[in-house]
């Protein structure tokens, strides 16, 4: 978990940036920048040459006003495009020892649970949802037991299983505060101590679309907020890298436009049928970059750190109300990627 000194009226912006560090830190960060090309090069060629592969890129930049003005479908139905293949992607786990060399990351804890366990809970009942109620669509877990699996292998079980969508299932948390008590001394020389104090007050879903390029407000804000055990945030992917900017361009090109269809699709099941508060859509400042080919949401379920959020994500019907919203959302995107439907 990351700690970040802050003021309250900072939390916002920061609920995200923990997001980004949780993300980088488990797929990118620990990738020289030498083999990182290497690798970028590669996917530039896989997606150019329209191998299968995946790319997920997050960077500070707000899709709100974008979301609504892409989501109108008027050149996206793909002539013979058919909907086979959903990649079910549980957040986190356990690292297993003798893990192979990789990105692990346990993920968030909530009072009496933790994420990665929500999250495979939920994955499990939408891969088995995705399958007995859409007709000709498979759905692959990236994991199916509580061993955490490195993203350089999520990545690669998406390709080679020639995935067509890929949704991504975690669980937010905001970071404590952390602030200054006066604890004495005297009026010319208070003493004060640090506290670190809870924060529950996140609650909702919210979804989580590549960008590629921080805000510079975004960017002050996290200078701002010394955010502690984050070194190099970004490095590893460096916006002004040729490489990464084409690589870019083509997911932009190809994905982008049905990656915040398909994240706006769930989200106005989870806020319309459901009636759960929702954060919307946000390009974070994160990359969780692998190969290009195929539209990609990280699906935020709820607050694992907000008591209420926590015992809905827990529980049987909670779990079951979001897994049907997601079931939904990707049978109207299949309907209208394959043009067979009135949505
Ligand atoms: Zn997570």
């Amino acid at each position: 978990m990351l700690t970040i000194k802050t003021s309250a009226n900072r939390k916002k912006s920061l609920t995200n940036f923990k997001i980004d560090y949780e993300y980088y830190f488990c797929t990118v960060q620990l990738t020289a920048p030498n083999i990182m090309k290497n690798k970028l090069l590669n996917r530039l060629k896989n997606a150019i040459c329209s191998a299968p592969a995946l790319l997920i890129c997050l960077s500070a930049f707000s899709f709100n006003a974008m979301a609504s003005a892409e989501s109108h479908l008027t050149d996206t139905v793909t002539n013979g495009f058919k909907l086979r293949t959903v990649i079910v992607d549980a957040g986190h786990g356990v690292k297993p020892e003798n893990a192979p060399k990789g990105h692990y990351s346990r993920g968030a804890d909530g009072s009496f649970s933790n994420e990665r366990n929500v999250t495979l809970a939920i994955a499990l009942k939408l891969q088995k949802a995705i399958e007995k109620d859409i007709t000709g669509v498979k759905a692959v877990l990236t994991r199916s037991t509580e061993d955490d699996v490195s993203f350089e292998r999520r990545a690669q079980i998406a390709n080679e299983n020639k995935g067509n969508l890929f949704i991504s299932i975690h669980c937010n948390s905001l970071p404590d505060r952390v602030i200054r008590e006066r604890v004495g001394g005297t009026a010319r020389r208070p003493k004060y101590r640090t506290v670190r104090v809870p924060d529950r007050s996140g609650k909702g879903t919210l979804f989580l679309i590549y960008a590629l390029k921080r805000s510079t407000e975004a960017e002050n804000e996290i200078k701002a907020n010394q955010v502690e055990g984050e070194s190099d945030l970004g490095d590893a992917l460096d916006p002004d890298d040729p490489v990464v900017v084409i690589l870019t361009n083509e997911y932009k090109r190809r994905f982008r436009k049905q990656s915040v269809n398909i994240a706006n699709l769930i989200n106005d099941e989870i806020v319309q049928v459901d009636g759960r508060r929702s954060e919307g859509l946000r390009g974070q400042s994160i990359y969780v970059l692998c190969h290009a080919a195929m539209p990609s949401v990280l699906v935020e379920t709820g607050y694992i750190n907000n008591p209420e959020d926590e015992e809905y994500l827990n529980s049987e019907a909670g779990q079951t109300e979001i897994v049907n919203s997601i079931v939904r959302a990707i049978t109207k995107y299949k309907n209208q990627m394959e043009g067979t439907g009135t949505n």
